[in-house]
């Protein structure tokens, strides 16, 4: 297939590279000028997206996303997809794909979950929200850049699927953050603590898979300082994305509001930002509760 591939940082390189290896030919640009092996560069966004078959976007937020689509819709040839596997608001996702279809293409909100890791190994899972025609076309990329990708509905449903998924995440990682906590005050040990709890009802992917305790349970960012792995700022990023939906559907979401501010506080005024999102087990250790 003929691919632009727009936004080609930390995720968008190596997803990019990944389709090259696999044989596509692929023309990228960034607004900070990183090449990718193998691909075409090309001097802006529009002349990445003409006369390809797809064109992935990859950047930070829904803002940026609406100005790139803007640019590159009408730069499209008919019949293409217009494949954003940013993560950005439902809404910011609904709206580019609608303007997408007016013009006679076809549109795919599909974030992803893996992390850089993922996006180099090409085992990342997509989440996708667009017809199930366009799905069927952007199949064989999605095998290449994953391992395995979810149908989930119309356009805005990939973003919703991740904002949901993130949000339990957040919530869960700091109730076993807190729990941890806990325990070291009461005197538990923390090896004893994750044998019971990763076989009992509190076991969850936060205390099985990604243990915030060093040393206890499976290697994770916590057994490496807590350098990321997944940054505590991208977690307050997909929060907040929860919390904006929540509002705009007026869904009751406590749990998902109090992540947030966690989050917001760790990040913003104290020593979150740069480090992994399970780094709040060590901030709980030095609280207090009164
Ligand atoms: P990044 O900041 O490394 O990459 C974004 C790229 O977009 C940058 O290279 C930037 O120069 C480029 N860009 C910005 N504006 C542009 C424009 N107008 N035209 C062309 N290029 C432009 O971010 P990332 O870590 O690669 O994340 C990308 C997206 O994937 C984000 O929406 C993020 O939330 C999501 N995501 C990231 C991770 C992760 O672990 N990093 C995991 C899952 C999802």
């Amino acid at each position: 297939m003929k691919i632009g591939f727009i936004g080609l940082g930390n995720m968008g390189a190596p997803m990019a590279a990944n389709l090259v290896k696999a044989g596509h030919a692929v023309t990228g640009f960034d607004t900070a000028a990183i090449e990718v092996e193998g691909a075409a560069t090309a001097a802006s966004a529009a002349e990445a997206a003409a006369g390809q078959d797809v064109v992935i976007t990859m950047l930070p937020n829904g803002a940026i996303l609406r100005s790139v689509a803007a640019e590159v819709i009408p730069a499209m040839q008919a019949g293409a997809v217009l494949l954003d596997c940013s993560t950005v608001d439902v809404e910011s996702a609904r709206a580019v794909a609608e303007d997408a279809v007016a013009a006679g293409l076809k549109a795919l909100d599909a974030p992803v979950s893996g992390g850089i890791g993922g996006a180099q190994a090409g085992t990342l899972t997509f989440m996708v929200g667009g017809t199930e025609e366009a799905f069927s076309i952007a199949k064989p990329l999605f095998d290449i850049m994953g391992q395995k990708a979810v149908h989930c509905g119309p356009s805005g449903n990939g973003q919703a699927a991740k904002i949901c998924n993130n949000m339990i995440l957040g919530v869960t990682m700091i109730a076993t953050c807190e729990a941890f906590a806990l325990a070291d005050k009461l005197g538990l040990d923390r090896q004893a603590m994750f044998d019971v709890v990763s076989t009992s009802s509190g076991y969850s992917w936060t205390m099985n898979a990604y243990c915030p305790a060093p040393g206890v349970g499976p290697q994770s960012p916590a057994d490496n300082g807590y350098k990321p792995g997944f940054a505590a700022e991208l977690m307050l990023k997909d929060l907040r994305l929860s919390q904006q939906a929540a509002e705009a559907a007026d869904a009751d979401t406590p749990m998902g509001a109090a992540a947030a501010a966690l989050y917001a506080t760790f990040v913003e005024e104290e020593d979150g930002k740069g480090r992994d999102f399970s780094a709040m087990l060590p901030r709980f250790e030095t609280r207090h509760r009164g």
